[in-house]
């Protein structure tokens, strides 16, 4: 995955931060925080850790400002003035270690694998919520406000605040991110998934003490459709999906209806708290692990598809190498046999004319003796695109080997043969090689003939070969048909 441009913070920024921030705090406040002050979620911390990472830090002495003051105001109605601030410096200086150490840490905001989860669980819910959580409760203890035990106060700070971090960071990471390329694709599952979900979920709420009607209905049940989530959407939607899980049991534990059976608040506290841990660590855990694989499978599908394009292009190469001769780009001889072959079936099956012009350059030897091999190789790419120009786009023109080259003619006869052969023989004379300003003259013999069926290629050319020697020794630059 890329890194996105680093977005700048600005004023959507500046109000987004303390709202959300002061929302978290009221609705913790009011529903995750029991009567008896018993803390199972604290999210406000994680809103501001989510926000540092975002903006990688920028302007984050008025982020710190304004997370102190909303979580004052967010605070109020349950702590006084001087407990609310104090709390707000606490959760924003543990906002700030965790955001410094998964910095150090080299986490990538877009938490998309497995070891940037593992990266963040520890800097943040690990290590950072522990150092907070000892932080307050002593601050708390020397403050004489509790009357819990010093222990008991860290612990339930740190995974109130831990269990914070793992449900609402990841979320509002992912929502921040641009929406997932892969498109949804509807699955039956799906439809079975989300009906079972929903039985489940409503069973849960309406249980008492962990049961309903005399059946056992903890919040385990939800697990297995976030596991499903995990495995089918972006890891976003199970990120939601652990939040909503987390407060609804969080909810339900603070309003009485003790999802885990009747058991002492402090202990309901504790169980509440393992659960919600257990859930976020699969839930997010196992969707990034998805993600990551999904991704994976992106790559190398991508990398195969490249290398398979690269491949066919090679073959293609390749052939066209295997057909041409690589000095004057012309068909070789091989390749000038099976189109020879081919041509030959047609014009004997619908009874078409067939012309074959065979061609030899005159005294080419004394060309590369007095000029050099280089120039004599020129002299043949320079006649070979003489005679491409000079044939028709149907004619098949080939080099046949050294300085011999064979012309096919479909749908003609002697005639057009002739006429081939004559241009050929007034280009080559109107445009000679340039060589240092020096014209080297060129001339060629050529016999011709026309297929007779039933022969075959061999035939046909062997007659045309003969044509060619009788030129040669009628005194060469010239054409001669075969008898
Ligand atoms: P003739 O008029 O009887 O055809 O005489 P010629 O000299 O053209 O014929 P000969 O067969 O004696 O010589 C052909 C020469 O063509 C010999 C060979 O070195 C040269 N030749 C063949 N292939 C190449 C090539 O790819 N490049 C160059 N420069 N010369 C080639
Ligand atoms: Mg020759
Ligand atoms: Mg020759």
């Amino acid at each position: 995955m890329t890194e996105q441009q680093l977005p700048r913070p600005g004023l959507g920024a500046y109000l987004l931060l303390p709202l959300l921030y002061f929302v978290a705090a009221r609705f913790c406040g009011a529903y995750t925080v029991s009567p008896e002050g018993m803390g199972i979620i604290w999210a406000p911390n994680a809103v501001l850790l989510a926000v540092l990472l975002y903006y990688q830090g920028q302007g984050y002495l008025r982020f710190a400002v304004l997370a102190v003051i909303a979580e004052m105001l967010g605070d109020l109605p349950y702590y006084p003035v001087q407990q609310s601030f104090f709390f707000g410096l606490v959760d924003t200086l543990e906002a700030t270690l965790a955001w410094l150490l998964m910095r150090r840490a080299r986490m990538s905001t877009q938490l998309g694998t497995v070891e940037d989860l593992a990266k963040f669980m520890l800097a943040g819910p690990v290590l950072a919520a522990l150092a907070g959580g000892t932080l307050g409760a002593l601050t708390l203890y020397a403050l004489g406000v509790s009357q819990n035990g010093l222990l008991s106060m860290t612990r339930v700070w740190w995974f109130g605040d831990a269990l914070g971090y793992m449900i609402m960071t990841p979320l509002l990471l992912y929502l921040a991110q641009p929406a997932s390329r892969c498109g949804y694709q509807y699955r039956q599952g799906d439809l079975v998934a989300l009906v079972f979900t929903l039985a489940v979920a409503a069973a849960m709420v309406a249980a008492e003490n962990g049961s309903l009607q005399g059946v056992s209905v903890t919040p385990a049940v939800l697990l297995p459709s976030l596991l499903y989530l995990a495995t089918r959407f972006h890891p976003a939607w199970s990120a939601l999906g652990v939040a909503l899980v987390a407060m609804t049991v969080a909810v339900l534990i603070t309003g009485g209806h003790h999802p885990f059976g009747k058991l002492p608040l402090n202990e309901e506290v504790m169980r509440g708290q393992e659960f919600i841990l257990i859930m976020s660590l699969l839930g997010t855990g196992f969707a990034a692990l998805m993600s990551e694989i999904r991704e994976h499978k992106r790559s190398l599908e991508a990398r195969v598809a490249e290398r398979t394009s690269l491949l066919l292009k090679l073959n293609a190469d390749l052939a066209h190498q295997a057909q041409t001769d690589a000095l004057t780009g012309l068909l070789n001889r091989r390749a000038f046999y099976e189109a020879a072959q081919r041509e030959v079936e047609r014009s004997t099956r619908f009874e078409r004319p067939l012309a074959v012009l065979m061609l030899d350059l005159d005294h080419f030897k004394a060309i590369n003796d007095s000029h050099g091999h280089l120039v004599g190789d020129k002299v043949l790419s320079h006649f070979a695109s003489l005679l491409r120009q000079t044939a028709r786009g149907s004619d098949v023109v080939a080099r046949y080997g050294g300085e011999e080259f064979v012309v096919l003619l479909p749908e003609s006869s002697l005639e057009p043969g002739l006429a081939l052969a004559e241009r050929l023989r007034e280009n080559l004379r109107d445009s000679p090689m340039q060589i240092d300003g020096q014209a080297i003259a060129v001339t060629a013999s050529m016999g011709l003939t026309v297929l007779r069926p039933p022969e075959g290629v061999e035939a046909m050319l062997s007659r045309a070969d003969t044509a060619l020697y009788h030129a040669k020794s009628g005194g060469r630059d010239r054409i001669m048909e075969a008898s």
